[in-house]
């Protein structure tokens, strides 16, 4: 069986959040169950590869030819598409984003005329399984949505000026949402099977409040929809291997992690209180705001605040400023920062995620792995990971006063140490969720 993967990032070579995780490990994944899947990414600049030579495809009403490369990690094979004049240094952030993905999805659809499974990833890859219907290859398709929030939208006119697709396909392919193009939409009708990250997830965003307007979509393809709960590359991710700490260990003893601490403490010069760690996009989604709001309130519960991210400009400042006005009580550094992410789940006491949605959430688990309760919102991949009081804490009110309360829940537990080996021993391996994708592969081709 020949798996292809179709995505717009894949750790180590492009990464901005969770997706990158997934893209970059579960095939390793699907390699221990006898598959050998190739990942289709985009060239983007900086990615190292071997030039192996181009490809045609048909966009804007003529032909065009893309450079092809190919790539290698942990022994899986990565073919990297040209983006021609699209190609950027980092995978998003551009205003012609939508029509760089619509080349790579076109530019890739030509390449796949091998496969047995295609499984794309997000909008970013969303129009494969509709050009499967339009003929242009064969394969049976897995569309999987990591983030229902971000589905691809743009207006009819340029997208078919671009594409040349027959019209028809506006309403006769499910390209047509309230009068744009919606690529999500797309690869929801179009696909043999729709995933997504976690089971509740899968219920969440078949309803009113979680459906992102596709609700209606969603449940109308309830049938092909399941939720696989993503997996951690816990070989990456091992506070007792791990290249970015100075002390390993594990769950049998947690004096490493104490030393760890020590070295977090000192670096942002912070008083000696329990910690509590975020690492993560600012984004709406991720509630960062509302620990904004919390932040008096926490400093008055005696916790000392880390936090690690970047996204909205207004956050950023917010943050910045109030580290500032806070020595020893609170740090902040913007920016994306692999080695100080690890620090920071090494070497707190707990891990703040008030999310106001989240398909599956990897900081939780990454947070657990490394023996650091995570205290997150009651919702989406969050309530399936984190048992409460148990390996972590939960709650559910999307303010700050529902923060306060599950920092007060975390403060109040009386033996902390025992959630962080709870934390430590649940498995949050790829072993069963790749078994489950194998037999979604082999349940479509019959
Ligand atoms: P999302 O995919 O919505 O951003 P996830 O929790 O699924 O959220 O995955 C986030 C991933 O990105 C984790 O691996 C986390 O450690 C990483 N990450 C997020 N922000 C940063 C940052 N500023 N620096 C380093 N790693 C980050």
């Amino acid at each position: 069986m020949k798996v292809a993967f179709v995505a717009s990032e894949a750790f180590p070579f492009a990464k901005v959040g969770g997706l990158a995780d997934v893209i970059g490990s579960l095939p390793q994944a699907l390699r221990k169950q006898g598959l050998e899947p190739t990942i289709f990414l985009p060239w983007y600049w900086g990615i190292q590869g071997y030039y192996v030579g181009e490809a045609w495809f048909n966009f804007e009403g003529g032909r065009e030819k893309i450079g092809i490369g190919h790539a290698e990690h942990d022994g899986v094979r990565y073919v990297l598409v040209g983006l021609g004049d699209f190609a950027r240094d980092k995978p998003y952030g551009y205003p012609d984003d939508f029509r760089r993905f619509v080349r790579f999805a076109m530019a890739t659809a030509e390449l796949l005329g091998d496969f047995d499974v295609v499984h794309a990833h997000d909008w970013q890859a969303a129009l494969l399984p509709l050009l499967r219907n339009l003929g242009w290859f064969k394969a049976r398709t897995v569309y999987t949505i990591h983030n229902l929030a971000y589905q691809g939208v743009w207006g009819s006119q340029d997208f078919y000026a671009w594409t040349r697709l027959p019209g028809e396909t506006y309403y006769g392919a499910g390209l047509e949402h309230h009068g744009s193009v919606n690529l999500m939409k797309a690869g929801i009708v179009n696909a043999d099977a729709v995933t997504t990250v976690s089971p509740r997830y899968a219920w969440e965003i078949t309803t009113p409040e979680g459906g992102e307007g596709l609700d209606g979509v969603l449940r109308s393809h309830q049938g092909k929809l399941r939720g696989i709960l993503n997996g951690l590359d816990t070989d990456y991710w091992n506070p007792a291997t791990d290249k970015y700490l100075k002390y390993h260990y594990d769950a049998t003893s947690l004096a490493g992690k104490a030393s760890n601490r020590a070295e977090l403490l000192a670096e942002f010069s912070l008083e000696d209180r329990p910690t509590l760690g975020v690492v993560s996009r600012f984004a709406h989604q991720k509630g960062i705001d509302l620990i904004g709001d919390a932040v008096d309130g926490l400093l008055g519960m005696g916790v000392n605040l880390v936090v690690l991210g970047s996204g909205e400009p207004g956050l950023e400042r917010t943050f910045a400023w109030m580290a500032s006005h806070l020595p020893g009580r609170m740090a902040y550094v913007q920016g994306y920062n692999e080695a100080l992410a690890h620090r920071i789940y090494a070497g707190c006491d707990g891990f703040l995620m008030p999310s106001r949605f989240e398909p599956c959430g990897l900081a939780q688990l990454i947070a657990m792995r490394y023996g650091t309760p995570p205290i997150v919102r009651a919702v989406g991949g969050l309530l399936d990971t984190v048992k409460h009081w148990e390996t972590g804490f939960m709650f559910d009110s999307m303010d700050a006063g529902g923060v306060l309360h599950g920092v007060s829940e975390f403060l109040k537990h009386p033996d902390r140490d025992l959630v962080a080996r709870n934390a430590m021993q649940a498995d949050f391996s790829w072993d069963k969720p790749a078994k489950e994708y194998v037999s979604l592969y082999r349940q479509l081709l019959g």
